[in-house]
């Protein structure tokens, strides 16, 4: 999946210059995209992005005010919600209180005409897909939040849709009910080969489950890229900063002598990093260090030849010390006064973490764990 889209090959739905306002607010703005069939594809941005109106415009439920949205190459415009092969699963599930599993299930097969005996065979299919068996004849308030979700996911699935919409499918869920659903629903999506197209603003949720995730921010699209091109190669200090914790360092960049760039920065000296693959336009930067891409040590001979040709080379103190389980995460004020976050994995059960408070520390990273970005 981690192939982009080739020139001249057809995506399955695409998204050609959207925008949509509601009075003066600019909700989707030239917002384009290319989404492939079989791909499972997530939006994520903070609360008012966009990303629901985006999502609520693929469905067929808002329209548009520019641009375009095809599927296979044809524009969807005139067609119907309802007669749209995308299939949208709410956020509160829009279940019917007064109808059982089953014919929450049924409904909009009903709603087709299809025949009562393929909707039988058709629902009977759904509630083995969603594992729903024996809970047939119960009413959406006799359901675990769990349950509930699956009906609605079985519903949505029911007219076998070509892509899948889902709206923060698991947000009512409690975490470890959410982490076997987002299991679930990966395992669903490559078993049925479907397109999914879910809406997040939690980045784990989206890391996990997604081929692709498209960042969004104020009704455009700042990154698309896989869970680890935008974690490891952010595009900007916005998307460093949203996708996981980031050590940023402001400073003036030039090249030095061997061809990285040399950033002279207030708050750690002169920071050597690896020269971006687009070529920086801008001096004015500022350079992302993820906090388990610093190493530490203490001070002392040993410790000293360990890092002594480390080019990126840190003094500090160790001011706060946070055991998170799977790692331990250490801040350091260095000599400037800036703070550095670094994280270490507990791969020992009966380490203790390796340094405590006023602990004096060098840390040290590398030009290629340096991400460099314009200001
Ligand atoms: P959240 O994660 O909170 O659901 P979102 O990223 O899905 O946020 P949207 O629901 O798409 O964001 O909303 C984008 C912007 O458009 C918001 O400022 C919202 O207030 C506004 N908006 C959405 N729907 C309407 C509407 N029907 N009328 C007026 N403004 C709207």
């Amino acid at each position: 999946h981690e192939r982009p889209i080739a020139a001249g090959e057809m995506p399955l739905l695409r998204i050609d210059s959207v925008v949509k306002n509601f009075g003066t607010l600019r909700a989707v703005d030239r917002l384009s995209l290319d989404i492939r069939a079989g791909e499972f594809f997530a939006l994520l941005g903070p609360s008012g992005c966009g990303k629901t109106t985006l999502l609520r415009m693929l469905a067929g439920f808002e329209t548009p005010d520019q641009g375009r949205i095809l599927l296979d190459g044809e524009d969807i415009a005139q067609v119907l919600p309802h007669q749209r092969p995308l299939n949208m699963m709410f956020q509160n599930y829009a279940l019917f209180p007064h109808l059982n599993v089953r014919d929450n299930i049924a409904f909009g097969l009903r709603r087709a005409r299809m025949r009562r005996s393929e909707i039988a065979t058709r629902v009977a299919e759904m509630v083995a897909l969603v594992k729903l068996e024996g809970l047939e004849k119960r009413k959406p308030d006799q359901l675990s939040g769990g349950q509930r979700q699956r009906v609605a996911l079985a519903r949505s699935l029911a007219r076998r849709p070509r892509v899948l919409l889902l709206d923060e499918p698991l947000a009512a869920l409690d975490k470890k009910l959410r982490e076997s659903t987002q299991a679930e629903l990966i395992e669903l999506q490559r078993r049925l080969g479907m397109t999914f197209i879910i809406v997040t603003h939690d980045q784990e949720e989206a890391m996990t489950m997604a081929d692709r995730i498209g960042v969004m921010e104020n009704g455009h699209l700042e990154q698309v890229a896989t869970p680890r091109g935008l974690y490891e190669a952010p595009s900007s200090r916005w998307v460093a900063e949203f996708v996981g914790d980031v050590n940023i360092f402001e400073g003036e960049s030039q090249p030095d002598e061997t061809g990285r760039l040399a950033v002279a920065t207030p708050e750690a000296g002169t920071i050597f990093a690896t020269q971006p693959a687009d070529p920086l336009t801008k001096t004015q930067v500022c350079v992302a260090v993820r906090p388990e891409k610093v190493k530490l040590s203490r001070r002392g001979p040993a410790a000293d030849a360990a890092h002594a040709h480390a080019i990126n080379r840190l003094e500090g103190v160790v001011t706060e010390v946070s055991y998170l389980g799977g790692l331990t995460v250490y801040r350091v004020k260095l000599d400037s006064g800036a703070v550095l976050r670094c994280s270490m994995a507990n791969t020992a059960r009966l380490d203790t973490d390796a340094y405590s408070v006023t602990h004096r520390v060098v840390a040290w990273f590398t030009p290629d764990d340096c991400v460099v970005l314009e200001r």
